[in-house]
């Protein structure tokens, strides 16, 4: 394809909401700037559980119909955040959710965890070899928090960007989805000291934040601070999963946590990063942006 934008992303996530939370800022500004942004969502987050009590009958355990629901939802913060390439891997339900590790989810046949990881990772391949981007954003070996479609979402980009390379394109820079401690815990600091009495059940802690390192591993600090309203947006679409208040927010733990409008990456291939004067760059392409 000799039509496609200068500069391509591609963001690979485990569920529908993963992508929002983490990088919703991130995609909002370069899709703005004019970049490709692709995302690869790897399941339909059908095991997801389900805040709003009117919508409680989608649950994997009663109507077993979230996963459709998800797609809408998906559909509705992409809009949000002006992102208009987004897919499922092998396309939408090829790959199940596995549920919380250790639960008897993680065993269901078709589920993400029991997927062959080469056939998965040659899905993205195809993606990668369609889009060529220079950026490839996941997360961690862990996957942040030790969910296993998180951590096989990990391994599926990592191989299907060694499978491309094969193909004849070579990702230029790969990152990890990060969080520096200090900046989370400046974020809960800024929640305790709002002083007042959020919808949530309780407040969560820096070690409830997946992918939270030590400040020194962040290789690149995007400031998305243009696109916080975007982001909150479709935060709010994904409204089985998130509930927004105001600068925080809480998921299905029904704990408060900060939202982030500046968001980090570690980078872990490819050209080495140019960093600013506090040692980390602006920008995912490398320029000191
Ligand atoms: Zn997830």
């Amino acid at each position: 394809m000799n039509d496609l934008p200068d500069r391509r992303l591609l963001f690979v996530h485990a569920h529908p909401d993963d992508e929002t939370i983490n990088n919703g800022a991130t995609m909002a500004k370069y899709a703005a700037e004019g970049a490709l942004v692709t995302l690869v969502t790897c399941t339909l987050g059908e095991e997801g559980e389900v805040i709003p009590p009117g919508l409680a009958h989608l649950a994997a355990d009663r109507d077993d119909a979230l996963g459709p629901h998800r797609i809408g939802e998906l559909s509705s913060a992409m809009d949000e955040l002006g992102v208009t390439d987004h897919r499922f891997l092998g396309g939408p339900g090829r790959y199940r959710d596995s549920g919380m590790m250790g639960t008897p989810q993680n065993d269901v046949p078709g589920c993400f965890w029991q997927a062959d990881l080469d056939e998965a990772a040659g899905h993205l391949a195809d993606v990668v070899m369609e889009v060529r981007p220079q950026v490839l954003v996941t997360y961690d070996g862990n996957g942040g928090y030790g969910h296993p479609d998180h951590i096989q979402a990990h391994r599926v980009a990592m191989r299907g960007a060694q499978l491309a390379d094969r193909r004849g394109h070579r990702i230029e820079r790969i990152y990890e989805i990060c969080y520096p401690r200090s900046v989370v815990q400046a974020g809960f600091d800024r929640l305790a000291a709002a002083g007042r009495d959020f919808p949530f059940e309780g407040v969560a802690s820096v070690d409830d934040v997946p992918g939270v390192v030590a400040d020194e591993f962040v290789t690149v600090a995007v400031d998305g601070a243009a696109y916080a309203d975007a982001k909150t947006a479709a935060m709010r679409a994904h409204a089985s999963q998130i509930a927004v208040d105001g600068p925080f927010f809480a998921l299905s733990n029904d704990l408060g946590q900060p939202f982030f409008a500046v968001e980090y990456y570690r980078q872990v291939a490819g050209a080495p990063p140019a960093a600013d004067g506090a040692g980390r760059a602006g920008d995912l392409f490398g320029s000191r942006a």
